[in-house]
């Protein structure tokens, strides 16, 4: 059986599906792997170091029996699938709807990422956590290069520096991740978040949690994850924010609702309030933002403070990246495939949960409800 890998393709994508270390697994377990050359390239992987482990470098990454991506695929990759493949990706299943349907349509057997259970057994697989704490240390170093003071408290002969305070919205795997980054810097680091549960957490990275009297017991929905705010509550939250923001030298924002635009935390009347000088990190960018100046891949400057809307942060940092999601792929190609073959298991409830596509039609509940009814793929 042939799992193949392309070069990515996607603007600004430097990570590849596929690192040497997990390519000489797969072939140790008598896959054939070939990948397009050049497609470690970006992540600092010629071709010769997946040659070492026995894979094979060839002008056919989208052709194998499995097809290992990162990023969304473009309507001309989905054209040089073959019918009956199994596509494993960043698939956004419940907003990138044309994709769904044309993976439906080109009969591909197709598995998101971001859509495998979060669940205990599948944590080595949970890709959106590995990339989110890549983003997460990267939003503190973009923080604290931007802020033009120290992070750290220093006390030195021409006197003492006071700390930098952060201030973490969000605080998932990413805003865990940035609030862990900043401690390491030396900043002083407080922490908000609906979800009660992870008051710990934040407390046990050494930040404090911030209490907003919301009247609000807890936003915790199925899987983990928040959910929507209404709109009363979301607008006291933007207003009892303001009072925190204003004290703060950078906010580092990373508050998310899966498959719903980012919710809106911090307002421009909360950026005026800010001390000229500080930064905002805007992780929420790719989704709308969680500030309302934020202007996706932009860095700007609104009354006197810098506003920072990265795209893709994992991409920023390929190796690591790639490495960690070669590793999460690993895992779930290890549930697909035995003694060399293809064996879809569909009770099983990870591939079951992650399939997007199967058999022509879209199969994900939420992406089958992106796609619209009135689109039966
Ligand atoms: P995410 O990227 O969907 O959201 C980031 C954070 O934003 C979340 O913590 C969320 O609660 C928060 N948020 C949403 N709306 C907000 C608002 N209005 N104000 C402030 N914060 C807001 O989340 P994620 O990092 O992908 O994961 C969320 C949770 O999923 C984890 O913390 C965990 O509980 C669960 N999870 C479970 C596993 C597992 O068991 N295998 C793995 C990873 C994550």
């Amino acid at each position: 059986m042939k799992v193949s890998v392309p070069r990515e393709t996607a603007q600004g994508e430097r990570r590849v599906a596929l690192v040497p270390e997990v390519a000489q697994r797969l072939v140790g377990d008598e896959l054939e792997v070939v990948l397009e050359s050049g497609a470690g390239e970006q992540a600092h992987l010629p071709d010769s170091a997946y040659e070492e482990v026995g894979a094979r470098m060839a002008d056919e990454g989208l052709s194998g029996d499995v097809v290992l991506k990162v990023a969304l695929p473009s309507a001309d990759e989905i054209g040089r699938l073959r019918q009956g493949a199994v596509l494993i990706g960043f698939l956004q299943p419940l907003t990138a709807p044309d994709t769904a349907r044309a993976l439906a349509e080109a009969g591909v057997t197709s598995f998101a990422m971001e859509a495998i259970p979060r669940i205990t057994r599948a944590q080595s697989m949970d890709a959106l956590s590995s990339q989110a704490t890549v983003a997460g240390y990267r939003a503190g170093l973009i923080a604290a290069q931007q802020l033009p003071r120290f992070f750290p408290m220093l006390t030195t002969a021409a006197g003492t520096v006071r700390p930098a305070t952060v201030l973490v919205l969000g605080a998932g795997v990413a805003g865990l991740q940035a609030i862990a980054t900043v401690k390491r810097l030396g900043a002083v680091v407080q922490a908000f978040d609906v979800r009660s549960a992870v008051k710990e957490q934040i407390e046990s990275l050494g930040a404090r949690f911030v209490e907003l009297d919301m009247g609000l017991e807890d936003a915790e929905a199925a899987g983990g994850y928040a959910r929507q705010l209404t709109d009363e509550e979301q607008q006291r939250q933007r207003e009892l924010l303001a009072d925190v923001i204003e004290k703060v030298d950078a906010v580092i924002s990373t508050a998310a609702v899966p498959g719903r635009p980012a919710p809106l935390l911090v307002i421009e009347d909360a950026v005026k309030r800010m001390k000229p000088g500080s930064v905002i990190v805007d992780l929420a960018a790719e989704t709308g933002g969680n500030c309302e100046l934020t202007e996706a891949g932009e860095t700007i400057v609104r009354h006197d403070v810098t506003i920072v809307g990265p795209l893709n942060l994992p991409s920023s940092m390929p190796d690591h990246a790639s490495s960690l999601y070669a590793r999460n792929v690993q895992s779930l190609l290890d549930l697909m495939v035995d003694e060399g073959r293809l064996e879809l298991d569909f009770d099983d409830e990870v591939l079951a949960g992650a399939c997007m596509t199967r058999d022509g039609e879209i199969v994900h509940e939420g992406a089958r409800n992106a796609a619209g009814a009135t689109h039966p793929a």
